[in-house]
């Protein structure tokens, strides 16, 4: 197992990557623990699960809204939930999102972890303290900065999981390599088989490195004011796609990632062999690199993006792989 330390500014939290769904309640002694998780996840490891109450809503970003908190509230209140209370949800990104909007709120907030069972989830949804809701289509526009006290990244998990989902999950792991590290970017391209087959040493290797890379850029700007921008890389035009053509999170950051790479070409920060290497590792992993949606439909969703300060957008650019730079671009150049 491998341990990875958050410490935020007024909390710390834990990651254990390679730990055990089996020993969860080793990490909630002596508290009233309730589990929130989805329907895909209690189908499926239920058994698992540690003796509690279970809240399990619809799989899938439909149900991450302020009708399922209000559903988890009320149901926290009949089952006798207090401030002692200790909340963990246990499933991939909508889950963390859910379970730690509603700790964060809950009677001003109670304690929180997270059992982070999809790729997505164990190498950036569970990471870092941002969890959100989804409003009228806008997707994390209400939400709370706030640490979980633990995170378990239970890798066997990952085997039940859709093969569309773990590349899904890959394509956060790419942006990481992207962001801050060459050398993985290197090992991904050089071991896909190993990666595609669910090694076990490969992925905790990788998460791990993941994890250490979002942890240490969370730790320098918990509260997003400036370097933590670089996270959203391919997620300017990766949401919006996502919000117009309903493909998944993780598939929509590949085709973010694809349009960065061509805007930081044209900016002469990436050069063409640099930009053909990712979009050949993206699609070698199973990940789309163009969307069908209209460019129109995505510009006008970026236009109300949260990022936007006035007529331009902070974008996040690659200079070669491995080193990225915040620039203010304007509406008129996207
Ligand atoms: P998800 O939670 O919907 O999970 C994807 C699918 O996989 C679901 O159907 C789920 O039921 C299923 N699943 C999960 N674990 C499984 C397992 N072990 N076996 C079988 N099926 C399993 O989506 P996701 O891709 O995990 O996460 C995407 C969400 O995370 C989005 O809402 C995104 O906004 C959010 N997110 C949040 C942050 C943050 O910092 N808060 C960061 C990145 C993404």
């Amino acid at each position: 197992m491998e341990l990875v330390a958050i410490n935020g500014n007024k909390t710390f939290s834990q990651i254990m990557i390679g730990e055990s769904l089996d020993n969860l309640r080793k990490y909630v002694v002596g508290r009233k623990l309730f589990i929130i998780t989805d329907s895909n996840v209690e189908r499926l490891y239920k058994n698992h699960f540690p003796l509690a109450p279970i809240y399990s809503f619809m799989a899938g970003e439909a149900s991450k809204n302020l009708q399922t908190v209000m559903a988890i509230y009320r149901w926290l209140l009949k089952n006798d939930a207090d401030r002692s209370s200790f909340i963990v949800g246990i499933g991939g990104g909508v889950v963390c999102d859910l379970a730690g909007f509603v700790a964060s709120t809950f009677m001003r907030g109670i304690d929180f972890g997270f059992v982070a069972t999809s790729l997505l989830a164990q190498v950036d949804a569970s990471v870092g303290g941002k969890n959100g809701v989804d409003l009228d289509g806008f997707k994390n526009i209400i939400g709370t900065f706030n640490q979980p006290k633990f995170v378990i990244c239970d890798i066997s998990m990952l085997r039940t999981l859709p093969s569309s989902e773990f590349s899904s999950g890959m394509a956060e792991v790419v942006k990481h390599a992207l962001i801050a590290d060459k050398s993985k970017f290197e090992l991904i391209e050089k071991n896909l088989g190993a990666i595609m087959s669910q090694d076990r040493e490969m992925l905790e290797y990788l998460i791990t490195r993941s994890v250490k890379i979002k942890a240490s850029i969370v730790e320098a700007d918990e509260h997003e004011k400036g370097l933590r921008r670089v996270l959203n890389l391919g997620h300017t035009w990766g949401h919006a796609v996502e919000k117009v053509s309903g493909i998944s999170h993780g598939q929509a950051v590949s085709v973010g990632l694809a349009f960065s790479a061509n805007l930081s070409l044209e900016k002469g920060l990436l050069s063409s062999p640099e930009r053909d290497r990712l979009i050949n590792l993206l699609k070698n992993l199973g990940l789309p690199t163009t969307t069908s949606a209209n460019p129109k439909d995505v510009f006008d969703v970026i236009l109300k993006d949260k990022k936007r300060e006035n007529d331009s957008i902070y974008f996040v650019l690659m200079k070669g792989i491995g080193n990225v730079v915040v620039e203010k671009i304007s509406f008129n150049e996207i």
